[in-house]
């Protein structure tokens, strides 16, 4: 099998990259192990996050460092013995979240971020997706009066985005969510994001796109990337059925495992994994959840899905290969409990998600410098859904040599060689 590129990973990074390889003219060939959209892109939260401008960077304060450091948050936990593996990475990861440094990260993702409905919305559209996408924004939530207040100056100071937002009283919160009412806690108030959009099925959105690839003539292959080769004229990959496959050029989009590729040749790149959990609960009759929301103080999203109420967590500091544990998504759980009534678990356990991540917030996305033929596209951490598109655009348009839409720079390997 000859084509003139190879894209390892079929999550929503890799299969938007092809598409828009494919859409330049090019022959190209999606590779996974497994089916398409069955690894990270799986199990999000299905936000197509346009109102996300500034990244998530790593607290700074006093006092958000010293409760984190208790580690009995439900947002954020870590595993202690794991901690002196990961300390360097945070300690980078503490560095680029400086005002100044993401301040860069901001300005760099930006267009991207600007991006993220337009390209998603030109693929839902071709793919016929539509039936996957709610066009109601997501909306934020507060107990606390004082996390509100502060909530509602940092949202006004995003203006300069141009970001349509609704600010809302605790009524008027729940008279958009009126299922909260009779929750034991609270609510101060909320805030309206309008612009993004959610997925009610993430996994099938992949497909869908995955589908598109397909049906305007290109392959989906099942194959190891880790017996990825490369030869004198390009580069070589054996499927599951034992055909080999040469391409000119290949693509590593293969999210948290990228690892595999790029450190076997050699590149040392700071990819680090935030874990995270989801587990969907049965709606109750009468009580709907209309809207994606997130609950700020404790960290976890509950989203109206195909397969009932999504939960999802925050962040995990654990061995990417270490099973999963329920601490979390039990803390989220019993948060939630208090305020929403969430139906039985729809699953025994819960799914373990691994987010790829650099410690400057930015994906690795260009030429590899050190071999012909290869580029990479990886690292999304909290945004992979929402940047799988625009950035597959980006990578397209240098590997096909027009004029790329964002400055392309910030993102180049090169800038931790
Ligand atoms: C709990 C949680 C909530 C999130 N919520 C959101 C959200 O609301 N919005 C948002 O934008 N982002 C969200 N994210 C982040 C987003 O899901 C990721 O950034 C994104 O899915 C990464 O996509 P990817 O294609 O790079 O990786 P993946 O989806 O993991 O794709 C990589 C592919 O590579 C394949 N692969 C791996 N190893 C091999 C191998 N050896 N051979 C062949 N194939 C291989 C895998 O099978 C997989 O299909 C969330 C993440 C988590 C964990």
């Amino acid at each position: 099998m000859k084509t003139d590129i190879l894209v390892l990973g079929a999550g929503i990074v890799g299969v938007s990259a092809a598409l828009h390889l494919q859409d330049r003219g090019r022959s190209v060939l999606l590779a996974d192990r497994g089916e398409p959209g069955g690894g990270t892109s799986y199990g999000n939260a299905g936000l197509i996050e346009r109102s996300s401008v500034i990244p998530y960077s790593f607290p700074r304060q006093l006092g958000a460092l010293m409760k984190y450091a208790m580690n009995r948050s439900s947002d954020v936990r870590y595993n202690p013995a794991y901690l002196p593996r990961i300390a360097p990475w945070l300690a980078r990861y503490w560095w680029h979240s400086s005002p100044a440094n993401l301040e860069k990260a901001t300005r760099a993702l930006l267009p991207l971020v600007e991006a993220s409905i337009s390209e998603h919305d030109k693929l839902i559209d071709r793919a016929g997706a539509s039936y996957l996408i709610r066009s109601r924004g997501w909306v934020s939530f507060y107990k606390d009066e004082r996390r509100f207040a502060a909530a509602r100056t940092e949202a006004q100071a995003l203006s300069a985005y141009g970001l349509s937002v609704r600010l809302l009283s605790g009524p008027e919160f729940t008279a958009l969510e009126p299922a909260f009412a009779a929750g034991s806690a609270k609510i101060s108030g909320g805030i309206h994001w309008l612009d993004p959009k959610t997925v009610t099925d993430p996994q099938a959105l992949t497909k869908a796109y995955a589908e598109l690839f397909v049906r305007d003539g290109g392959s989906v292959v099942t194959a190891d990337a880790s017996g990825l080769s490369q030869e004198s004229d390009g580069w070589s990959l054996k499927t599951q059925e034992g055909e080999t496959i040469r391409a000119r050029e290949v693509v590593v989009a293969l999210g948290p495992q990228s690892g595999l590729i790029f450190r076997k040749l050699g590149y040392p790149l700071p990819l680090a994994i935030k874990r995270g959990y989801h587990r969907h609960y049965a709606q109750n009759d009468g009580q709907p959840l209309s809207h994606s929301v997130v609950d700020e103080e404790a960290g976890y999203v509950l989203a109206p899905m195909a397969r009932g109420v999504r939960l999802t967590t925050g962040i995990e500091f654990a061995d990417p290969k270490a099973p999963a544990n329920m601490i979390q998504i039990r803390r989220n759980e019993d948060h939630a409990r208090r305020l929403f009534p969430l139906g039985e678990p729809v699953e025994q356990t819960p799914w373990l998600g691994l987010r790829p991540c650099l410690p400057d917030m930015r994906p690795v996305l260009g030429r590899a410098p050190r071999h012909r033929g290869l580029w990479f596209n990886f690292g999304h951490a909290h945004h992979g859904l929402t940047l799988g598109p625009a950035c597959g655009r980006l990578l397209a348009e240098q590997m096909c040599g027009s004029t790329p839409f964002a400055d392309p720079e910030p993102f180049y390997p090169q800038r931790f060689l």
